[in-house]
Order: structure tokens, then sequence, then C-alpha cells
């Protein structure tokens, strides 16, 4: 099965004149499969096309941002409305207000929100607010996990300093003994803990939150008088439609949030708590697009889904569905993989493949086939996938699997990935 690529290829050569080796970033397809398109032309509901108009049901959602359907009309009728008004005006719109209120009022643990553009943006706030809060500099991270791209998180070193991490700890995720190490580790230096609400690191088996871990993330916060801050900017909405360490009845300080809260319109969010407020209000954080009114609106709109809808019970059986199918048709075609995390957020390992080829093989096969998915970064289900969008994604890797079975023996590790993987700092 060949798809078409020959726009694709030209805007790749294109681009490699006049971008920085043509894509940068966590889109950049260069760590993925020769098949995976570079350039998409339109999205709607829960299906991309590429230039070159192949159709794809798509699992990877924009990396999160598409929680009900691309191009959903309630969602971009309230943007659209706020966009004939204006959009980046000299100071924010009603709107600003009242989705501050909408995510206080949904979020158990937040009396306050702040918005920015980017979860980067909203996880460099909690540590700067977190440092201000105790007057402290530590910060105890679990290693592996993602906070975002900027000095002090980035996962890939090149441009950076050791000293733009001078002050990180990490511990394991999900080990309370090394948390308290870390923590040990920091004195009375301790400025703030991050948590992910789930283990949801790249290249590896995603773990759910063991209670008694957030609970010591708790304790250990309120015993040594540092913030406790959840990093929901990749899950948050998705598990709960609270922060989603409601599932394991913990309250952070603050709460990171992104991609997710307007459904695709650009807008990050972070939520806190009444001991935080203070903090949050001296330090000195801005942008030039932050207070925009047309992402604002679109992100009330988004919430008022989430409160109205039946979206989370749905991904969640749809997720479900997924996973059982593919249980079961990868035992029918003799494959072992792992299925983890999140029914919701689903990633999918083989079993002895330690250089990914077998998974990139089947992935290759999947998106020939329309249907996109990831072969080592948790994917997403999205509000607008139907039964019928789930069926052809297990009809189709039916016959990845038997493809795969097929071309086995030709299978090889992808030339860039082995570098990166050595590369990446943490
Ligand atoms: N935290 C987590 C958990 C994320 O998944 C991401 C984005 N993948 C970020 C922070 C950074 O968000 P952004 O890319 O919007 O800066």
């Amino acid at each position: 099965m060949a798809l078409t690529n020959s726009q694709d290829r030209q805007l790749r050569e294109r681009a490699r004149a006049v971008i920085p080796n043509g894509m940068y970033g966590h889109q950049s397809v260069a760590l993925l499969p020769d098949v995976y398109p570079q350039f998409f032309a339109k999205a709607e509901g829960a299906h991309l096309w590429d230039v070159d108009g192949n159709r794809y049901l798509d699992f990877m959602c924009g990396y999160g941002p598409n929680l009900f359907g691309y191009c959903h009309p309630r969602i971009d009728a309230a943007a659209a409305a706020q966009q004939k008004l204006g959009d980046a005006m000299t100071g924010p719109g009603p709107a600003m207000v009242a989705f501050a209120e909408k995510l206080v009022s949904l979020v158990t643990h937040a009396d306050w929100a702040m918005f920015c553009k980017n979860g980067t943006d909203a996880t460099t706030m909690a540590m700067m607010i977190a440092r201000q809060h105790t007057g402290r500099r530590k910060i105890v991270v679990a290693k592996g996990a993602y906070h975002g791209a900027a000095p002090w998180c980035t996962p890939n070193p090149a441009g950076t300093v050791a000293e733009d991490r001078a002050h990180l700890l990490t511990c394991i995720y999900n080990d309370s003994e090394s948390l308290d190490a870390a923590v040990r580790e920091a004195g009375d230096d301790l400025a703030g803990i991050f948590a992910s609400p789930f283990k949801h690191d790249a290249f590896a088996d995603q773990s759910l939150p063991e209670r008694a871990y957030a609970m010591r993330a708790r304790e250990l916060a309120d015993r040594t008088g540092a913030l406790l801050i959840v990093d929901d900017v990749r899950a948050g909405l998705r598990l709960a439609r609270d922060c989603s360490w409601s599932t394991v009845s913990v309250k952070p300080d603050l709460s990171c949030w992104g991609k997710d809260i307007a459904n695709g319109y650009p807008i990050s969010a972070l939520l806190g708590a009444e001991k935080a407020r203070s903090a949050a209000g001296s330090i000195y954080v801005t942008g030039s697009f932050w207070f925009a009114a047309v992402a604002m609106a679109a992100g009330v709109a988004t919430l008022e889904e989430i409160e109205t809808s039946d979206y989370l019970e749905k991904t969640v059986r749809l997720g479900e569905k997924l996973r059982l199918g593919l249980s079961s048709l990868s035992k029918t075609h003799d494959f072992s993989i792992r299925q983890t995390g999140p029914a919701q957020m689903p990633l999918i390992l083989f079993d002895e493949d330690p250089d990914y080829r077998v998974g990139y093989g089947w992935s290759a096969e999947m998106v020939k086939r329309g249907i996109y998915v990831h072969p080592w970064h948790n994917m997403f289900l999205c509000a607008a996938m139907t039964d019928a969008d789930i069926d052809a994604a297990l009809n189709a890797a039916d016959d990845s699997f038997k493809a795969l079975r097929a071309n086995f023996s030709t299978l090889a590790p992808h030339p860039g990935l082995a570098a990166m993987l050595k590369s990446r700092r943490r």
C-alpha cells in the first residue's frame, strides 16, 4: 500500500532551505518512520488530511490539544464571534475573567488562575512562584518526566549550561523513598516538588500514580513548606473534570495546564491555591499574545463542553474498546505488546523491541492504512471519535500485524533514533 507524498516531499525540500533541519521540536517527523507526512492540509473532527490528500484517523490529537474534535462547531463559533470583536488588543477582554472563574470553579484545589501561551510558560511560572513563595531554590522533579522546553527542563541539553539546572534534584516516579531522599538532599532549601499526573515519559511504559506516593509528596511539601505542583499540561481534563491528582485524592498547591483547555486555541494556564496567591502576584511574567481574547473565548466554550458532555466517559469507553481489540489481535498474530497508561491516553510498546524497530514497523503499517499512531509517545483519543472509527483502527491493526509478520526479517532500527536516545539527558 503506497501513499502519495509528492507535495510533502516538495515542502520538505523547500523547508530545508529556510527552516533549520526543515523542522524542529516534537512535531518534526525526523525520528518517525519515513512514511509519516510532515505537513498537513486540514483537520476535522477526529481526522487529519496531509498535503497530498491522504486522510488519517488521528490518535495524536495534535499531541494533546484536540479534545472535542478539530473544528468543533460550538467552540469555533465562540472563537469566531470574539475574532470579529478583537483578539490581541491593548488589554484582555471579559472572557479572561469568565475563563478564570470557570477554571477555579472546576478545579478543586484552585483559588486563582493566570494565563499564558504554552505549557512551558505555566511550568516555568510554577517554578518561579515556588521559589518566590519559599525564598528557596531547590526543585524536585521525577527522572525522565517532561515539563517543557525551557533551559531548566529541556531533555536536550544543546544550548543550555549546567547552571540552568543547578538547583534541580531528581527522584523516581512512584518511589516514595527516592522522593524522601531528594527532599532530604534539598535540606532547608526546598522550594517545590513537581509531579506528573501519571508517569507519561516518552519511550517507556506509562504508570498511574500510586496514592501512597502522591500522599507522600503532599506530606513532604506540607512538612517543609515547599509547594506541590502537578504538571497537568498533557493529561489535564483527560482523566478528570478536575486536576488529575483528584483521582488519588491529593490536592496540589499549583497545577499547570495547556494543550486542550481551549480545544486547540493557543492558551495555557497556571492554577493555584490561596497560599500561593501573593507569590503569584509578585513575579513578573507576561507576553505579547498572552491576553488575546479569541483563545479565552474558545476556552470558556471548551469548559462548557467539559461540564455538559460525556466526553470523558466516551473517550475512556472507546479507549478500552481499542485496548481490548489490540490485545486480542496482537495475540492472534503472535506479537506481545504492552498497552499502558489510561485507556484514553494509550501507549503501545512491543516486547523484545529494544531499538523500537518492531513498533516502528507496525506504526508505519498503520499510517499506510490511514491510522495515525505513534511508536513511542503516548497517544490521545478525542470525543469526536466513534465506535466506527475504533472498528476501522482495529481492522487496520489486523492487517498491520499481518504485514509486520510478513516483513519481520526486513525490519531495521531507525537511523537517527539510537543517537537521539543516547543524547537525552535524563
Ligand atoms: N508539560 C507536559 C507534561 C507536557 O506534555 C508538555 C508538552 N508536551 C509541556 C509541559 C510543555 O508544553 P508546551 O509544549 O505547550 O510548552
